[in-house]
């Protein structure tokens, strides 16, 4: 039997579920607060033992655990590999800005939606996280930090896509707002998505004002479904329309992520048709150097191709970075750890 993953109550849902075991009030108070901070039951030195022991055999307090960690050699970037109670795992990466530390989280174990450039995609989804999964990562990198601080932003950019899993990641947006330990503001969280409207319009109107990402990844529909099949669905001028309502209704503008894929999404007609598409609207466009996958077949655009395409959008007055990869020698993008680590538990059968 699974123990009850008691990080994915809020706090009066948890004093709720605790009322059986016919505590004082304020002891919910004090084990939410542990839990927040990634503390396990034996470590909540406030709580009688016998309470902890009890606890300790009715729910798990770290529905996330760090199996391993993988230090860049290059930059400050640590990849961490999550143990889920089933015996699932799922990655998140750290990275280490002058700013701040931004986490990226999964949300569901593997996924379904079929990108080519994907390490995530390989071998299809095999199930939603719970909202406590997607916080107990966070509390066990703020506990793998300790003194050295905690993290301060979250991109919903692990594997697994955010809005394929909705009502348990908008439960995780909200544990933030009541979180003790683990507190960040909305404003400090990303979400991205591969652009599924319905979803995308319903975001807009849950008053969780996070920042949206959208992978859109081409500047048209003939391009787009070859890389995301998902896109098939959606076509980009919908889901453009829907970046713009998320922006009329938060207030905030849209970033709109787009790998450069050498041969595939970077010629010049392409960037002046996405110039052209975007006039006018109120985003930012992030260019990613393509993270190669063997799987794929893809490899990222040269540099000179990148600085084409970047100029291009510039002088079509489009707002435009162009990322740079943090821990791409620690296997950093997008679901190549987890896949090491089933083909290890593959060859251990
Ligand atoms: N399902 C969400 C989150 C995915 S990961 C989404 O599709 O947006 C976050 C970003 O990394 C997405 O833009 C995704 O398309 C991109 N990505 C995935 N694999 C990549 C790779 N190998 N190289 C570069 N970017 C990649």
């Amino acid at each position: 039997m699974p123990r009850v993953d008691l990080l994915s109550f809020t706090l009066e849902e948890a004093a709720e579920e605790l009322r059986g075991l016919s505590l004082p009030k304020y002891r919910a108070g004090q084990i939410f607060a542990w839990l927040h901070k990634g503390v396990d039951f034996p470590a909540m030195v406030n709580l009688p033992a016998d309470l902890r022991t009890s606890l300790a055999e009715r729910y798990v307090a770290q529905p996330a655990v760090i199996l391993e960690n993988k230090l860049s050699g290059r930059d400050d970037t640590v990849k961490f590999l999550f143990g889920l109670q089933d015996g699932q795992c799922v990655e998140g990466v750290l990275m280490r800005y002058r700013h701040g530390r931004t986490l990226c989280v999964s949300t569901q174990a593997g996924c379904r939606m079929g990108c080519v450039f994907c390490a995530s995609a390989i071998g299809g989804r095999v199930r939603n996280l719970t909202p406590g999964e997607m916080l107990g990562q966070v509390v066990s990198v703020n506990r793998y930090l300790g003194d050295a601080g905690h993290v301060s932003r979250v991109v919903l950019m692990g594997s697994g896509e955010p809005l394929d899993n909705y009502a348990n990641v908008i439960k995780f947006l909200r544990l933030f707002t009541g979180s003790s330990g683990a507190m960040i503001s909305m404003r400090r969280i990303s979400l991205s998505t591969c652009g599924l409207v319905p979803e995308m319009l319903k975001l807009a109107r849950e008053g969780l004002p996070v920042t949206l990402c959208v992978s859109l990844h081409a500047p048209n529909d003939a391009v787009r479904v070859k890389l995301i099949p998902a896109a098939s669905s959606y076509p980009i001028e919908d889901v453009l329309q829907a970046c713009r309502n998320y922006t009329q209704v938060t207030g905030r503008r849209v970033i709109l992520e787009y790998a450069l894929i050498d041969g595939v999404n970077t010629s010049e007609s392409d960037a002046r048709e996405l110039a052209e598409r975007l006039r006018g609207m109120r985003c930012h466009v992030n260019l990613i150097p393509l993270n190669p996958i063997p799987e794929s077949g893809l490899n990222p655009s040269s540099e000179a191709d990148s600085e084409r395409f970047e100029q291009i959008l510039k002088a079509g007055h489009v707002s435009v970075t162009r990322r740079r990869e943090l821990g791409d020698d620690i296997g950093g993008a997008c679901g190549q750890l987890r896949r090491s680590c089933l083909s290890r538990q593959e060859a251990m059968k």
